[in-house]
């Protein structure tokens, strides 16, 4: 499904701009995000969101794709029930 995707407007720590979908409860006020447009895919919006910072990550809560530690995390998990 499309959201509507967002991205703060201010760093927060290490220089990381987050990115967030509408309805997330860390979703910044108006004023301080800016609107990166509808996505299907969080990954999409966060590739938008580069082009205006290079440092932007999307949100744990609600763009939980861009955390590569848990991705790996839950991939060795997998190969393990496989075998
Ligand atoms: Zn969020």
């Amino acid at each position: 499904m499309e959201r509507f995707y967002y991205v703060d407007k201010h760093a927060g720590y290490n220089d990381n701009h987050v990115v967030h979908a509408k309805g997330c409860p860390f979703l910044p006020q108006d004023s301080a995000r800016r609107f990166l447009g509808t996505f299907y895919a969080p990954a999409a919006a966060i590739q938008q969101a580069r082009k205006f910072y290079p440092g932007a990550l999307g949100c744990e809560h609600c763009c939980p794709v861009a955390v590569k530690k848990n991705l790996s995390l839950h991939n060795s998990v997998a190969l393990k029930h496989m075998a």
